[in-house]
């Protein structure tokens, strides 16, 4: 099949290639590029080029053949692209261990690279991706192992009276940056993987993400029965049955696509436990090559890595025995004569029962084990301390790597461009160095003042043009109009919050006083407005009714149109909101947010985090880099939390927040708030990124596991 309709003109011939490699979503010449070659296509496509060079029309292409400045735009993206993929130097060569042409495995169940592949949910997937680009940045050898799941994860709306609706669309794979893989003999690659007592194929895609390639599994082929070809439609859409099937296809199809594409794996990234069946074919393989059991999972030990995500139970798979009987009854091979070995390896009472546990299984087979951030470390030690009886908590073996976000895709351009006049061009590639950092103090807060108030513009904007369209062509109801932020004040400080619905994240906190939150947003002179943006699991009630309770406060006039909910969050509104608004909102229930990535986004383009000392933030606050907030009352104590965590957040909006973003000097800035603004950039964009967090990988897990 051809992708694209129309031959490119020769001398652009290569554009389509730049188009379906994700890597140009983090160059900002090849955005530029794009952007030049028809804006308005770039915005209605929401950035997609691959859609755009499919709907653009061949004089369009012709004229950018002839524009001597499109030109040389384009032979310089060609030549980075080039230099990525094939890199003559990079940190891995002169700082990675020798891994020869092996390579390093890294199995998620979601990947969230652009918009454009709807193939994540939320947090996990994000941090997939960003593992991903980080790696080709640094020439990491990386080959990611997923899905493709046809229908992607939904489309969110809502109704009237706010009751989320999902809509699932079938990705059109022309429009994605995806392609057929092809096997080293020539042919497309193709996988049988033994699911109960059949055989389902799964197709393989592959998405090119610069240096690292990544493998998606796709079951939707006319050769499997019906039900078969619905497993990997969508993302977290089945009943526990469908998921159990889902990670058969993942963790077995995924070792054995592996196999076919001619690929080596010396480490083994298991990114959650989704993915642990991986440690099932190997050690079948093991034994079909003569080890004993023993000597095969210790084979599988050495070089697995498993990384958790959360302390939240439901985040850890667990299923009943029966059903891993009924689904796992093809895969035992060899490996049958030790199947209690090899259940005994996911045995875990969670307090429901003996289940078969993902996590336990991954814990039990990885010779290396991280949770995401410090104090997660301490509460993933203590919550799996049965399964290392005779260890103290503290020598449970699990360490610490504190997440980190992607600069290059999460920092708006007019930021970076600022950085790269004071800190030099190159100050990306050194974005973790402290040295970098050395002359930030000299950029004047007039100038990053400028930055913020366009990044702000751009929001409101970008708000307005959508309600605009949900009205005028989705034909929504007025209150939809009002709830999508129809009446927000672009001048006012806006507080963004924008993750996930889910209860332990406590969406509606900011309500627990309404009269109190009231005069605090209609303040005369100094308004304050809340922006709300995020999905609720398709399953998930509870979260659907905090979502539903959100967007009646938007409705209610007592707030005065001052609360906004913006639907469909995704990649692309993620962008907008993280560097348009003022400040990053952000009050789970300590501990129970493992890291949280969103709020490290917006401070690296000058958006403070005002949050729970809870993941990331528990290290990431300084004193002036943000804000902490910190009700002192015992967590355990629900009701009581949520008062002194309320009352302790509108203390420090009515303190300390709005005066700083009110009082202005002379010139009309604010300086208060730029010392918080700058204290937040400088603190945090070296240490949560995942330049810094991909080498901690390579150090301290990678390397180890690839010279056991
Ligand atoms: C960053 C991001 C998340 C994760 O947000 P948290 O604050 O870590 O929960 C979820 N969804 C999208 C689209 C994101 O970009």
């Amino acid at each position: 099949m051809e992708r694209f309709a129309i031959p490119f003109p020769s001398r652009i011939h290569r554009i389509g290639e730049l188009a379906t490699d994700v890597w140009w979503s983090w160059q900002p010449g090849a955005r530029q590029l794009f952007r030049r070659l028809d804006l308005a296509a770039w915005r209605s496509t929401a950035h997609n080029p691959a859609r755009m060079l499919r709907t653009i029309g061949a004089e369009t292409l012709q004229r950018a053949a002839d524009d001597a400045e499109f030109v040389r735009m384009y032979d310089a993206a060609i030549s980075g692209l080039d230099a990525a993929r094939h890199p003559d130097q990079s940190w891995w060569k002169s700082e990675g261990p020798e891994l020869g042409t092996k390579v390093i495995a890294y199995f998620s169940a979601e990947f969230a690279l652009h918009q454009s592949l709807p193939i994540y949910a939320g947090g996990l997937g994000v941090l997939a991706g960003d593992h991903c680009k980080e790696a080709s940045d640094l020439g990491v050898p990386l080959v990611g192992i997923g899905f493709m799941y046809p229908q992607g994860y939904f489309h969110q709306r809502v109704s009237t009276d706010g009751w989320q609706q999902e809509h699932y669309e079938r990705i059109n794979w022309a429009d994605a940056p995806i392609e057929t893989a092809i096997t080293p003999d020539g042919k497309p690659c193709i996988t049988a993987v033994p699911l109960g007592d059949r055989t389902v194929l799964a197709a393989v895609w592959r998405v090119r993400v610069g240096h690292v390639r990544l493998y998606l599994l796709d079951t939707d082929l006319e050769e499997n029965a019906p039900w078969d070809r619905e497993l990997s439609a969508r993302l977290y859409g089945g009943d526990r049955e469908t998921r159990i099937q889902q990670e058969v296809i993942l963790g077995i199809g995924g070792v054995r696509v592996l196999r076919a594409m001619g690929l080596e794996p010396a480490v083994w990234h298991l990114n959650e436990g989704h993915a642990a069946f991986v440690v099932l074919q190997r050690i079948r393989e093991h034994i079909e090559q003569g080890l004993s059991f023993d000597d095969a999972l210790d084979m599988v030990r050495r070089s697995t890595v498993f990384t958790t995500h959360t302390p939240v139970p439901a985040g850890h798979d667990a299923f009943p025995y029966h059903l891993v009987e009924k689904h796992l009854a093809g895969c035992w091979g060899d490996l049958g004569q030790h199947r209690a070995r090899f259940l005994a390896l996911g045995e875990h009472d969670s307090g429901h029962g003996s289940m078969f546990n993902m996590t336990a299984l991954a814990m039990r087979a990885a010779g290396g084990i991280n949770a995401v951030s410090e104090l997660h470390g301490h509460v993933t030690r203590e919550m799996w301390q049965g399964m290392w009886p005779d260890r103290p908590v503290d020598a449970v073996p699990v360490q610490a790597i504190t997440n980190g976000v992607h600069v290059p895709t999460w920092v708006a351009a007019n930021v970076r461009e600022l950085l790269a006049a004071h800190l030099g061009e190159d100050w990306i590639r050194r974005v973790d160095d402290p040295a970098t950092w050395q002359r930030f103090d000299a950029i004047p807060d007039a100038e990053l003042w400028r930055v913020r108030l366009t990044l702000r513009d751009a929001l409101f904007a970008w708000i307005r043009e959508r309600a605009r369209q949900r009205w005028t062509i989705e034909r929504v109801a007025p209150p939809r109009v009002v709830t999508h932020g129809a009446m927000l004040d672009p001048d006012a400080l806006t507080i963004g919050y924008a993750r996930r619905f889910a209860q332990y994240k406590r969406p509606e906190l900011i309500f627990h006083d309404v009269e109190r939150l009231a005069r605090l947003l209609n303040a005369p002179g100094r308004p304050v407005q809340i922006v709300f943006a995020g999905k609720a699991h398709p399953a998930d009630d509870p979260a659907k009714h905090h979502l539903q309770r959100v967007f009646r406060r938007a409705l209610d006039p007592l707030f005065g149109g001052r609360v906004a909910f913006i639907d469909d969050y995704d990649l692309h509104v993620a962008h907008l909101l993280v560097q348009g608004c003022d400040v990053w909102l952000n009050n789970p229930r300590k501990p129970l947010e493992a890291s949280g990535t969103s709020g490290m986004k917006a401070a690296l383009n000058g958006v403070p985090h005002l949050s729970i000392g809870d993941g990331w933030w528990a290290e990431g606050y300084t004193g002036d880099n943000g804000w902490l907030i910190e009700g002192g009352a015992d967590a355990n104590n629900h009701e009581a939390a949520d008062n002194a965590d309320a009352d302790a957040l509108y203390t420090l909006l009515e303190r300390d927040v709005v005066p700083a973003f009110y009082d202005r000097d002379q010139a009309g800035v604010p300086a208060a708030w730029m010392r918080v603004v700058r204290e937040a950039m400088r603190t945090n964009l070296p240490r949560f990124s995942t330049a810094r967090m991909l080498k901690e990988y390579v150090r301290r897990l990678y390397a180890p596991a690839a010279g056991r």
